[in-house]
C-alpha cells in the first residue's frame, strides 16, 4: 500500500500527502491533501480513504477542512471524524451534503473512480481558520461550483486551491462549473501573489505567479472565443468543435457525457453567478 501513498515535506510546517488507487493511477488521477499543524486541507478520495488515513498515522489531525464538496476532496472527512475526532468544516452551503452525501445524485464513473463518501459531522467554515501557529485565511473562489473556497496563508504565501487550478489548460467542464466565475476567482487568488500552490489534484506548483498568468490567458480566450463563435449563431458542440478540438470519445464514454468539451461551451456562455447545476 505505501506505492499508493506518499508523504512530502514542502515547507516548514506544511506536509502535501499524495494518494492513488489502482484505478486511479491508470486513469492518471491521483489526489492531495495538505497537512498544517493539526489541520488537513481537502481529504481526497473515498477509495483511497485507508491510503490517506496511513500516510497520517503517527501525526496530529484535528480539523478537516474542504474547498468543495466533491467526493475526491471529502473521503477522508467521515474516517478521521470516526478514527481521531477531527473536527470537519466546509463552505456553509454545503453542510447539508457533507452530512449526508447521497443526497447528491453521483453517475457510477464517480463512484468506481472515487468511491462513495461517507456522512461527516460537518460544520460550516468561517472567515478564517486557526491552529496554534497559523492563521489561514478562507477565500470564496467560484467557478469550479458554485461554493468553492480556496485557503490562504497570508505569511508563508501558501494557497490551497482545490480543484481551481487543475493545469494550465482544461478542455472539459461538467455543469456544475461556470468559466467567468472562474476567471474572476483565478484572477483573485493571483493577486494575494502566493509564493506555492496546493492543486488538489496536480500538487505541488512552485510558480504559482506564472502557472495562474498562463491559466487566465487561457480562460480569457476561450472566454472571448465562445462569446465570438455564439454570436456567429453557432451552438455549444460546434463552437467547442472550433476552438478545442474533437471530443475525447473515450471521456465521453467513461463519463456518460458529464465531462465534456461541448459542455464547457456551455458554461462558459452563462453570466457570472449562473449554475446549470449549483451543487454536485
Ligand atoms: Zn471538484
Amino acid at each position: 500500500m505505501g506505492d499508493y501513498h506518499r508523504v512530502e515535506a514542502v515547507d516548514e510546517g506544511l506536509e502535501v500527502i499524495r494518494v492513488e488507487t489502482r484505478l486511479s493511477r491508470r486513469l492518471g488521477f491521483c489526489g492531495h491533501a495538505s497537512l498544517v499543524d493539526g489541520l488537513l486541507l481537502d481529504a481526497c478520495f473515498p477509495r483511497a480513504a485507508d491510503r490517506l488515513l496511513a500516510a497520517l498515522s503517527g501525526r496530529t489531525v484535528e480539523q478537516v477542512a474542504v474547498t468543495h464538496e466533491h467526493e475526491d476532496h471529502i473521503g477522508g472527512c467521515g474516517p478521521l471524524a470516526r478514527h481521531v475526532g477531527a473536527a470537519v468544516l466546509c463552505p456553509e452551503p454545503l453542510v447539508p451534503v457533507l452530512r449526508r452525501p447521497s443526497s447528491v445524485p453521483r453517475l457510477p464513473y464517480r463512484h468506481l473512480l472515487w468511491g462513495i463518501p461517507e456522512p461527516s459531522p460537518a460544520s460550516g467554515l468561517g472567515a478564517e481558520l486557526r491552529t496554534s501557529r497559523f492563521r489561514i485565511e478562507v477565500i470564496p473562489t467560484p467557478g469550479h461550483t458554485r461554493d468553492h473556497v480556496c485557503f490562504f496563508e497570508p505569511d508563508r504565501g501558501w494557497l490551497f486551491a482545490g480543484d481551481l487550478y487543475l493545469g494550465p489548460k482544461v478542455l472539459q467542464a461538467r455543469l456544475v462549473e461556470n468559466t467567468t466565475d472562474l476567471l474572476a476567482s483565478l484572477r483573485r487568488v493571483a493577486a494575494l501573489r502566493p509564493k506555492l500552490l496546493v492543486c488538489a489534484h496536480k500538487g505541488l506548483v512552485r510558480d504559482p505567479a506564472a502557472a495562474l498568468e498562463v491559466k487566465i490567458r487561457f480562460v480569457e480566450e476561450l472566454l472571448d472565443g465562445v462569446k465570438r463563435l455564439e454570436d456567429s449563431g453557432l451552438a455549444p458542440a460546434a463552437i467547442a468543435r472550433q476552438l478545442l478540438g474533437p471530443e475525447d470519445l473515450f471521456l465521453i464514454a467513461f463519463t456518460f457525457g458529464d465531462y465534456s468539451k461541448s459542455r464547457l461551451a456551455r458554461v462558459s456562455l452563462v453570466p457570472a453567478g449562473s449554475y446549470a447545476c449549483p451543487i454536485g
